[in-house]
């Protein structure tokens, strides 16, 4: 039986539900997209979305053909591919006048490519209409295929990101099929085929590493070359999710990323509340 842990004061913030995102989220029903923003009911919305001008697209569907334990999307046999969706997603950058986007997909382990065409095309839309909005790519390690992470790749975007969300240890019982090893790997080759563009990957914390994986993470990222971190607290979507050992306290963080940058990474936001695409926009100059 897992013991009950508090929330700490730190995390009690409180959603903030204006109207300014409404229209936003109905011009998403009507396009038929999905936002991560959105469907992670992420706390940071109002600041991203109204503020930042930031927000996380999920391409490809929404249902994923992987169960990680941690993640709140669902599980199944997804839909249809929709050709028309890179277009749509292009419209919706535009009608809200991202600076930054992050397009991210669920894993499609159903398709040759891993979903990588879809996901270039995505790229090259935004990029046609919106010349000055920066790109951010968080694809799945899309069957860990060399071909499929180049399709991207040649779409140039502005930077490749590629969660390693736990530690070594305990991968196994946190991500559905996708081993630690193939995602370092995929980080590494992103680096070789582009070494122009930043590479980023973001560890969430509170399953039950210890400080030493946390810092051997910082280390297995330093040495494919990795040049952005993100960390973040775990927090437990639904009951049949894996439970939070730890909550990590805010100093905590603020030693991470302190011991992230002088283990040099160009840039690290370490936070409770830091999700792998928050602040995302000012990476992409800090890692040039
Ligand atoms: Fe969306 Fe990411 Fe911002 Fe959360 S942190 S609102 S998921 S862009
Ligand atoms: Fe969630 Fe991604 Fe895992 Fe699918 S592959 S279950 S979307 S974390």
């Amino acid at each position: 039986q897992e013991e009950y842990i508090r929330k700490p004061d730190w995390l009690k913030i409180k959603l903030n539900t204006n109207d300014s995102y409404t229209g936003l989220k109905k011009m998403m029903r009507e396009k038929n997209l999905h936002t991560v923003c959105e469907e992670a009911r992420c706390p940071n919305i109002h600041e991203c979305w109204a503020e930042r001008k930031t927000a996380t697209f999920m391409i490809l569907g929404d249902v994923c053909t992987r169960a990680c334990r941690f993640c709140a999307v669902n599980t199944g046999l997804p839909n249809e591919l929709d050709r028309q969706e890179p277009e749509r997603v292009a419209e919706s950058v535009k009608l809200m006048g991202l600076k930054h986007t992050v397009i991210t997909a669920v894993a499609r382990d159903d398709l040759k490519d891993g979903g990588a065409e879809i996901f270039a095309e995505t790229v090259r839309a935004i990029r046609r209409s919106n010349p000055f909005t920066t790109v951010e790519v968080l694809p799945s390690d899309m069957g860990g295929k060399e071909e499929n992470l180049r399709t991207l790749m040649d779409a140039k975007p502005d930077i490749l990101n590629h969660n390693i969300e736990t530690v070594r240890r305990l991968t196994p019982r946190v991500r559905a099929r996708a081993t630690y090893e193939r995602s370092l790997e995929f980080l590494r080759r992103a680096k070789e085929m582009q070494p122009k563009i930043p590479t980023k990957s973001s560890l969430m914390i509170g399953l039950g590493e210890t400080k030493e994986e946390i810092l051997e993470v910082m280390d297995d990222l330093r040495a494919v070359d990795v040049d952005i971190m993100t960390i973040g607290q775990y927090l437990q979507p639904t009951k049949s999710h894996l439970p939070i050992k730890k909550y990590w306290r805010p100093e905590e963080f603020r030693e991470f990323r302190d011991i992230a940058l002088s283990k040099g990474f160009k840039h690290c936001e370490s936070g409770p509340l830091v999700r792998s695409s928050y602040h995302a926009d000012e990476q992409v100059d800090a890692a040039k």
